[in-house]
């Protein structure tokens, strides 16, 4: 699969313009020798609150990779906090590394003391490549994490919330695709299946669709096949493989020129951001060839439901209870995209920015 950021980096503008265009607050960077650390923190905007978003620990190509990637995550958090009905801003964070091999206490304490010197504006939390582990030793240097484990009384990984509220998501999908959000007997891809793709495996076993897994680690795909009787995929037939649902769960735009060619499904819906390559070329391409395409920042939004719940005193109950409503919210989002003559993505954005608007203008007038 080519991620985002392959496909991206090298037509990527200069920074300041990048800045610009997504319109950030703020960007800032540090850099430590002795623990190794290399991050950016990304702010994207906080007229709902803090910017609330995950840390991802990837091993990009160049710099410019990384910019570019935590641009783009940072802008999505603002409209899913957004679209969740959530008192929270936008941010996202990257550590450049190889999640195998270069993560160590000294490296998070190091990027624990780099969120606080934020002062709250930023909170962090896991993401691709980070666990409830990391955040611990992140909680050494600041308060400003979330996703902390339990016994710390922190929420936990967030990953089951958001595999929950994908499978809610896919069956709310389904209604539109084919009339019944029954998913039995459907063939579903998953596609990456990591913290939150195994947990979906399981939802979709227990409906009784009929389950295909995808991920460049052998083993995983092994011990998933073994585990919930599903049906392995090589990495590189995962688009010409014949099934109704493909749900991305890895890593960004696989939705793309070649990939929207290919894919014969009815339905996607998968926990991955950024799924679309280029939001308007490629969710216009999935309304043409009438792929009904549950928005990713608004199914996938589950799991920040759950470490958002941290910051008032978390509540199990109100979280699954929140987390259920992902149901409706696709359900709503496609019917403004009908009446409006949206693509599902661009419906989705209007919901966000309309309430990040209206919140605007209330706190301009107190
Ligand atoms: P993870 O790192 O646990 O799992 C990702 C899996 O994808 C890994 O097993 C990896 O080997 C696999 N993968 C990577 N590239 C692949 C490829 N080309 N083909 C097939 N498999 C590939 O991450 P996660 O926490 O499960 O998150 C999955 C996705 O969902 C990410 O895009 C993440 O940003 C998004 N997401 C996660 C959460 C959460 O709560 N964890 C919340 C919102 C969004």
């Amino acid at each position: 699969m080519t991620t985002l950021t392959e496909k991206t980096s090298a037509t990527a503008p200069g920074i300041f313009e990048q800045i610009s265009s997504y319109e950030h607050e703020q960007v800032v960077f540090c850099y430590d020798k002795n623990s190794g650390l290399k991050s950016i923190i990304a702010i994207h905007n906080t007229t709902l609150g803090p910017a609330l978003g995950g840390t991802r620990i990837w091993n990009y190509k160049n710099d410019a990779e990384a910019i570019f990637d935590v641009l783009r995550l940072s802008r999505g958090m603002t409209f899913k906090a957004a679209a969740a009905g959530l008192n929270l801003g936008g941010g996202k964070a990257v550590i450049i590394g190889d999640s195998q091999k270069d993560k160590s206490e000294a490296l998070f304490r190091r990027y624990g003391k780099f969120v606080n010197s934020l002062n709250g504006k930023y909170i962090t939390a896991e993401d691709v490549g980070t666990s409830t582990i990391d955040m611990e030793y992140i909680a050494m240097e600041t308060n400003h994490v979330t996703g902390v484990p339990e016994a710390m009384g922190g929420s936990g990984d967030p990953s089951p919330f958001t595999a929950y509220g994908t499978f809610l998501g896919m069956k709310a999908a389904a209604k539109k695709a084919y009339g019944s959000d029954n998913l039995s007997g459907k063939k579903v891809l998953v596609q990456g299946i990591g913290h939150v793709g195994e947990v979906l495996v399981r939802h979709l076993i227990e409906a009784g669709a009929k389950v295909y897994v995808s991920d460049i680690f052998e083993k995983r795909v092994k011990d998933i096949v073994e585990k919930y009787k599903a049906i392995p995929v090589e990495t590189e037939n995962v688009y010409d493989v014949d099934m109704d649902i493909y749900s991305p769960c890895a890593l960004g735009a696989t939705l793309n020129d070649d990939t929207l060619n290919r894919l014969k499904c009815s339905v996607i819906a998968g926990a991955a951001n950024n799924q679309l390559e280029d939001e308007k070329k490629h969710g216009q391409m999935l309304l043409d060839k009438d792929i009904v395409y549950a928005p990713d920042f608004v199914i996938n939004a589950g799991g920040l439901i759950n470490v958002a719940s941290e910051l008032d005193g978390y509540n199990r109950d109100k979280v699954m209870n929140d987390v259920e409503r992902i149901y409706d919210r696709i359900l709503d989002i496609f019917k403004i995209a009908e009446q409006q003559n949206f693509t599902n993505q661009q419906a989705a954005i209007f919901i966000a920015e309309k309430r990040l608007r209206d919140i605007a203008n209330l706190r301009s007038r107190l």
